[in-house]
């Protein structure tokens, strides 16, 4: 029997929805949240998603300020508007669009992000804050994301087995600290490009996470029957039969992977519409702080 879909539109919007009603109650407090997002360079990806969180922002009711600076700003430059971000009362929540152009050196420009309005949740201080349990921290949306589809279709985590295939700062290493905080209790498993006999690992799981960045790379051979599997890879593959000349494909080869799994997210529509509503989550905490 085919998996069941795990339908992140739906989520998102729940969350949005949600966020929505707070952001109601801060503005009746005198308090709009607003995040501000920095775009560095005219990156084409860049820009639709700086676009997205922009209009996300705004339906939420929130204040959305984008600021544009040419592909040559320096890190000098980059770092002042960082600074005045930090120092601006009206910002809640700041998000520096990654890439940056090569002049400018993402690790500094992160750290020097207040944290307590890195809504991106990439400071060291809020990853420090997640690995300790510290609920005061911001989590990295993508793997916040994830844990909320799988709060809303109830996939059992105490004591099941989780293998994530990825061990990047934003995804796979945060994924893993999430689900082994109490209350989730998941005991985790992390590979990566060293990892020996990763299909192995991958066949134990009950909740599989794929962030790997690799055009279909979880076979359904690698797939326990009943699985949940978390396809978080977003990757372009030529097709010329496509008007844009490419299609949008996860990491995981869903067709084959949707007749062995018990549930599966779908790409586009699974984990990737969640981003941008933990964004917003994130920045009502960090405004709800600083209400009266
Ligand atoms: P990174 O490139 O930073 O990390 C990829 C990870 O996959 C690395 O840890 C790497 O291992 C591992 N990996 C690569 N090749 C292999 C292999 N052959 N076998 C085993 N492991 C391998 O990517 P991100 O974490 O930033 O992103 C992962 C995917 O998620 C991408 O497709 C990205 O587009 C997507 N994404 C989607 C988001 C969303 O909103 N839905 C947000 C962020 C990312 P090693 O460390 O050893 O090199």
């Amino acid at each position: 029997m085919a998996a069941e879909l795990m339908d992140g539109v739906a989520v998102a919007r729940a969350v949005r929805e949600d966020v929505a009603r707070g952001v109601a109650d801060l503005v009746a407090r005198g308090v709009t949240p607003g995040l501000a997002v920095v775009l560095v360079g005219e990156d084409p990806a860049s820009t639709v998603y700086v676009r997205n969180k922009g209009k996300a922002c705004e339906e939420a009711g929130m204040r959305s300020v984008t600021i544009r600076m040419p592909a040559t700003t320096s890190q000098g430059e980059l770092l002042a508007q960082v600074d005045a971000l930090n120092a601006d009362p009206a910002i809640h929540g700041i998000l520096v669009q990654m890439p940056l152009p090569p002049q400018c050196s993402a690790d500094e420009v992160i750290r020097r992000i207040d944290p307590a309005k890195d809504v991106d949740g990439f400071h060291p201080v809020n990853a420090g804050r997640l690995l300790i349990g510290d609920p005061d921290g911001f989590a990295p949306c993508t793997p916040a994301g994830v844990m909320e589809l799988l709060r809303r279709y109830d996939v059992p985590t105490k004591g099941a087995e989780v293998v994530v295939i990825g061990r990047s700062n934003i995804v796979g290493k945060p994924m893993g600290a999430l689900m082994i905080q109490p209350g989730v209790d998941a005991t985790v498993t992390t590979c990566h490009s060293r990892t020996r006999d990763l299909a192995g690992h991958a066949r134990r799981a009950d909740i599989l996470v794929a962030a790997i960045g690799r055009a279909r790379f979880v076979t359904a051979d690698m797939v326990k029957p009943g699985a949940t599997v978390i396809d978080v890879g977003i990757n372009r593959v030529e097709e010329p039969r496509s008007k844009t000349g490419y299609v949008l494909a996860g990491d995981v080869d869903f067709a084959a992977v949707r007749e062995v799994a018990g549930r599966i997210t779908p790409v586009p529509g699974g984990v990737g519409p969640l981003t941008i509503a933990m964004l917003l989550k994130n920045t009502l905490r960090a405004a709800s702080r600083v209400a009266p």
